[in-house]
């Protein structure tokens, strides 16, 4: 028996969606695709919504819509998935990375000011495991400052905010459909805004910069005629992811409500251990729990790590702080740029966490974490 950290769950009614598509005229963009962008929309409460390749495709599109380009800087986390912060590379400026807070392990909106100088151009706040920054206090720096706000919410389809959903809140915000998140396509993504001009822009660099729109066309020659207005890509997503998507959001709140009732009975199970750490909740905020993630504060984490994978436990690290890579490295960064997110990244550990995770399953992990933990 392996039980993973995350997978995905799909049902007779998922597969069969897909089948219909395939036995439809379209193959690629077709209708499926505007009625995801539609349920995702309306879903999360937002005007617009643009389907995408995959999630870093949806960071890059929103960086470039932002209008970020080479000289600008961008500040976020480096306790993310590193297409948070390539995506700004994409587009020729820098990453700048702000600590995390010790409670949440999101970004902290006081080291957010200290990094800002006259270059910076936007802020993308990841929402760490499912669980919302603090977007009021990011919302007002970026107010005082002129910042566009993109929220990467990988992790956070199904949360709330203060009584709003995660992917309603900032300038825009952007999902994926890896198998390990909340709904897959199997690759996809998502880009959600309530402005006209980001949409417009969004959908032109998801398919090469080109248009047939009229309205925004020099001028039209003919039926035949399209032109291309920007350089963009080729960042389309198929009829058949999207009919799996629409399929997938039918099951969310479902999805959602096992991982929340999941993480508690983690919490249940570890509140009282010592030796554990397990994530704090911010007050008036709904995570929606890509990750159930605890830290091993006295025990030596890589002993706990590999006990838990020889006992058949799928157990991850997210993540490595994004400027100790290479590459990073390798580009100018300081090995050790942010304190707080060294010490998470030297403790963390990511326990299974999905919809179709057994309670009995479960309790096997919980019951080989206390024994490897008492073990010392
Ligand atoms: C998964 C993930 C992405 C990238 O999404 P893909 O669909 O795999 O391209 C970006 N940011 C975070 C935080 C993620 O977890």
């Amino acid at each position: 028996m392996y039980i993973p950290y995350g997978r995905q769950s799909i049902n007779e009614a998922d597969i069969q969606a897909v089948v219909d598509v395939l036995k439809s005229d379209y193959v690629t963009t077709g209708p499926k695709v505007s009625e995801f962008e539609r349920k995702v929309a309306d879903y999360v409460g937002a005007k617009y919504a643009v389907a995408i390749a995959n999630g870093t495709a949806a960071l890059h599109a929103a960086c470039h819509a932002a209008g970020i380009t080479e000289g600008d800087e961008v500040i976020t986390t480096p306790i993310t998935f590193a297409a948070s912060a390539n995506c700004v590379l994409y587009c020729g400026a820098r990453p700048v990375f702000a600590d995390i807070k010790e409670n949440t392990y999101n970004i902290d909106p006081e080291d957010i000011k200290r990094k800002i100088t006259s270059r910076t151009k936007a802020i993308i706040a990841v929402h760490y495991s499912g669980q919302p920054c603090e977007m009021d206090e990011i919302q007002k720096i970026a107010e005082e400052y002129h910042l566009t706000v993109i929220e990467d919410a990988a992790h956070a389809l199904g949360a709330d905010y203060k009584g709003r959903k995660i992917g309603s809140i900032s300038d825009m915000t952007t999902f994926s459909f890896h198998p390990v998140k909340h709904i897959t396509t199997g690759e996809g993504g998502m880009i959600t805004t309530n402005q006209e001009e980001l949409y417009k822009k969004l959908l032109l660099f998801r398919t090469h910069g080109i248009t047939r729109d009229e309205d925004i066309m020099t001028n039209n020659e003919g039926d035949w005629y399209y032109q291309q207005l920007d350089l963009g890509y080729n960042y389309r997503i198929t009829d058949i992811q999207c009919a799996l998507g629409i399929s997938q959001m039918n099951r969310l709140d479902e999805f959602v409500a096992k991982r929340r009732t999941l993480a508690e009975r983690y919490n249940q199970a570890f509140q009282n251990v010592s030796d554990i750490m397990i994530p704090e909740q911010e007050e008036g905020c709904h995570n929606s729990y890509h990750l159930y993630v605890i830290q091993i504060v006295k025990k030596n984490r890589k002993e706990v790590f590999d006990k838990l994978r020889a006992a058949g436990i799928g157990v991850n690290v997210h993540y490595i702080p994004v400027y100790k890579h290479p590459y990073y490295q390798n580009h100018g960064y300081d090995e050790v740029c942010c304190k707080t997110a060294e010490e998470f990244y030297a403790r963390a550990v990511s326990l299974p966490l999905y919809p179709d995770l057994t309670y009995e399953q479960q309790d096997y992990v919980i019951e080989q974490v206390l024994r490897v933990i008492q073990e010392g």
